[in-house]
């Protein structure tokens, strides 16, 4: 069992010097904390999902990240620490791929001690091998990305020759390693996948494990987005409420992603991610990392600040911590809520980089 450190104790215990908090807490210009840290390990994978990284963008000769250029697990474990001693109490690690980073589980034996929650975003490809010694490094917990049942429409949303069957198989074995509760993320696609999400809801229904329907969203700048293509949160829940009742239900911690529902007649409850359609940027309390050490403080941003420089150059603790929050507390990130056709069309950094 990991010791979770209260996070009062961890800014006072910490080596942060002279904490730029505000009421307690870090807080960015609208008020918002810094609680969540998502970190791109890698750039790369092995799907080429049609909404994250085209093939038509992502090819053969696409210029990943030389190894030189990313964060080694030294570099990202000490940023880790400062975040937690900043308030951070969650770190997802995401990509990318993230299991197609080489020893990965060394990473998470590194930022278990942190006391942070520590949890994982994958396709699922390569987890059946890998869930045991995770968990057994300190993993928390598991989101696997499954947009489908159908293998032929799972391989049309991900352009890679990979059966459906591995991902599902995936799922039960991160299941009975103890990774649970189990995430299941349903991108939406209108025309797509949209025919598939009461038979994602009727396959995890009182499992135990928790499908999150996702609103397709403009990240990046090569899928080609169209308002269109979203199938709007309102109507999964419609679409599933008709078959199984629903009930909304309170969220588990402030600032939470998913709006959660659950079945009326008690076999679990589902998620909806509504990024487009109800945007959720005023409790949005994310910070990402990217694979080259840049901070991000929205998805959807232009351009991120550069830690490696720092990290590389020699810079101290206290600097690289006055650095991170000081960036937090210019943060005034409300993308989602001034979105426009327009907006969508904006050279944005790639989701794969900067970790979804
Ligand atoms: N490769 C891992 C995976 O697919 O789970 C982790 C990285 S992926 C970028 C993280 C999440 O972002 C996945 O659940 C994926 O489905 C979601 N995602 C990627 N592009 C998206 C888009 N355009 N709209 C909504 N969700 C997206
Ligand atoms: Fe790869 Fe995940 Fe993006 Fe799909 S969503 S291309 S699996 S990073
Ligand atoms: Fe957060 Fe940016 Fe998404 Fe708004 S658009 S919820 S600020 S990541």
């Amino acid at each position: 069992m990991k010791k979770v450190i209260p996070i009062e104790d961890r800014r006072t215990a910490g080596r942060v010097a002279a904490p730029p908090f505000v009421g307690g807490e870090l807080a960015d210009t609208r008020g918002r904390a810094m609680h969540d840290l998502r970190i791109s390990v890698t750039d790369r994978c092995n799907f080429r999902c049609v909404y994250c990284m085209p093939r038509e963008a992502f090819g053969a000769d696409h210029p990943f990240l030389p190894y030189s250029a990313i964060l080694s697990f030294e570099e990202i474990t000490r940023l880790a620490r400062i975040f937690v001693e900043l308030g951070v109490g969650k770190i997802r690690l995401t990509g990318g791929e993230p299991l197609v980073r080489r020893d990965l589980q060394r990473l998470v034996a590194m930022l278990a001690p942190l006391g942070a929650e520590l949890t994982l975003t994958t396709n699922g490809s390569l987890l059946a091998k890998q869930a045991r010694a995770l968990k057994q490094a300190g993993l928390d917990r598991v989101t696997v990305s499954l947009d489908s049942l159908d293998d032929a429409t799972f391989r049309a949303m991900n352009d890679a020759d990979f059966p459906v069957a591995k991902v599902i198989e995936a799922i039960d074995v991160a299941a009975a390693e103890g990774l649970t509760p189990v995430k299941v993320n349903m991108v939406v696609k209108r025309g797509v996948n949209d025919e598939h999400i009461v038979r994602m809801a009727e396959r995890w229904r009182g499992t135990g494990h928790i499908v999150r329907f996702i609103e397709y969203m403009d990240v990046g700048s090569t899928n080609a987005w169209r308002m269109d293509d979203v199938i709007p949160s309102a109507e999964v829940v419609q679409r599933i409420s008709a078959r199984w009742p629903l009930e909304p239900i309170g969220a588990n911690y402030a600032g939470e992603v998913a709006e959660r529902w659950r079945y009326a007649d008690g076999s679990g409850e589902i998620g909806v991610i509504s990024s487009v359609t109800q945007a959720f940027c005023s409790t949005c309390t994310r910070m990402r990392l990217s694979t080259e050490g840049s901070l991000f403080t929205c998805l959807f941003a232009q351009s991120g600040h550069d830690l490696k420089a720092l990290l590389r150059g020699g810079a101290t603790d206290e600097e690289i911590t006055n650095e991170i929050a000081a960036v937090w507390q210019r943060r005034a990130d409300r993308y989602s809520e001034i979105r426009t056709g327009e907006t969508a069309k904006l050279r944005k950094v790639e989701m794969s980089y900067i970790g979804g």
